[in-house]
């Protein structure tokens, strides 16, 4: 192992034995996390291979099992890079769901400032995420989408190395992501998928050029395995939803589906969610999600898909925002930046013992606002520490442009696969 950290240190590609024989080696901690941090860390500076990251992708789905669907037709699966309020996991499924397409989403827990879908559909009571292979796929089968934990069995190098670059900042290497991602996807048996890939200030590849390049890599990976796929890559430069948090992003994501949805979030579902449709077969998708939202029928899906697994479905329609703490402009201007990775931390150690507890965002880029208008809300307790969030919201004199929702879309025409 030491010469593989030197061999990378000097930036030279490991071969595909070493990495298939670094995961086997880490997963049956054979590797101690010092080790495998250092190695991280030389990915993160010194870069990966696409070959690099198709062979540690491969080695990491072989670490453990591979759900399989034996119902005919296309399974299709979705994942995000991470992001502020990024309920479009939550939202996109069962709309997806609700036109037809059968969902088997594996999701994840917080990582950095990013919320995890797993983290809010655990705040509804009853909800199960650890979901068994047999009964994940069941009710894929019956309700048409299941959104479950990553088990232990899937990917358990992953698994590992995952919490070590959380908390050894060692995030944000192209290949590092792009094989936590598709490992993950391959793994769990469907066989298309959706990316979202994040750019901007608070996505773990800022820059767009750099979020393009991992869109690619997604898709030419997925083709590897022979797996069709669609990717995004789509704005983080601010928090894409309103609430920020995990119960209170079900609140919005349960007011999305009963339309009254934020316009960009809104936007973003239903973008997704015709990927989804059109990667599952469907036709004509973007009129049938757009429909799914307007009559129900993808909150309809939502409450089917809680109460299958085992959450109390009027529970969580009673989940209501408790009175928050108004952050007031400090003078009036123009909003110019948004420090969403400040929201996010400042969330993410709220909701820590209180699951209403959050933030919401009452401005957009590009707002104009008087001195005292809203600028965020902060649920749950002790506000008091708060106030320096105004901090997140940068105000200025001249107007600013609002940025792009979506920035790209990448696919390969790649007919040959199913
Ligand atoms: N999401 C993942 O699943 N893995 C990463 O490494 C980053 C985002």
């Amino acid at each position: 192992m030491r010469r593989c950290i030197e061999q990378k240190r000097e930036g030279e590609a490991l071969a595909a034995g070493q990495w298939e024989a670094i995961a086997a080696a880490f997963v049956e901690g054979a590797i101690d996390d010092a080790q495998m941090a250092a190695l991280c860390m030389a990915c993160v500076l010194r870069g990966m291979s696409f070959e690099e990251t198709f062979a540690l992708t491969k080695a990491m789905v072989e670490s453990g099992d591979v759900l399989h669907f034996d119902a005919p037709g296309r399974i299709v699966d979705k994942h995000s890079t991470g992001g502020v309020s990024d309920v479009v996991s939550l939202a996109a499924v069962p709309l997806a769901a609700a036109c037809g397409a059968r969902v088997a989403k594996l999701s994840g827990r917080a990582l950095g400032h990013t919320g995890g879908t797993i983290d809010k559909l655990e705040t509804i009571p009853g909800l199960v995420t650890a979901l068994p292979a047999e009964r994940f796929i069941a009710i894929v089968e019956s309700v048409g989408c299941a959104i479950a934990a990553q088990t232990e069995a899937l990917v358990p190098a992953d698994k590992r190395l995952y919490r070590l670059r959380d908390r050894t900042a060692t995030i944000p290497a192209l290949g590092l992501i792009a094989s936590s991602i598709v490992s993950k996807k391959i793994a769990g048996g469907a066989n298309a998928f959706v990316f979202d890939v994040k750019a901007g200030r608070a996505a773990f590849l800022p820059d767009a050029q750099r979020a393009t390049e991992l869109a690619q890599w997604l898709v030419d990976l997925a083709a590897r395995f022979e797996k069709r796929a669609i990717a995004f890559v789509t704005d983080m430069s601010q928090p894409l939803g309103r609430c920020i948090g995990t119960a209170i992003e079900i609140v919005e994501v349960r007011e999305l589906l009963q339309g009254r949805g934020d316009d960009r979030a809104v936007e973003l579902v239903l973008a997704i969610s015709a990927a989804l449709v059109e990667e599952a077969g469907a036709g004509d998708a973007a009129e049938r999600t757009k429909r799914a939202l307007a009559d129900g029928s993808g909150y309809a899906k939502f409450t089917a898909m809680i109460a299958a697994q085992g959450g109390d479905v009027a529970a969580m329609e009673r989940m209501r925002l408790t009175e928050g703490s108004v952050i007031g402009a400090p003078q009036s201007g123009y909003v110019r930046a948004i420090d969403a990775v400040a929201l996010g931390n400042a969330a993410r150690r709220r909701w820590e013992d209180d699951a209403l507890a959050g933030l919401r965002i009452d401005v957009r880029i590009g707002d104009r606002v008087d001195r005292g208008a809203p600028l965020l809300t902060v649920f749950g307790r002790e506000p008091g520490q708060v106030h320096d969030l105004a901090s997140a919201v940068e105000l200025g004199d001249e107007p600013a442009a609002p940025p792009p929702l979506v920035y790209g879309r990448y696919e390969r025409s790649i007919s040959a696969i199913m």
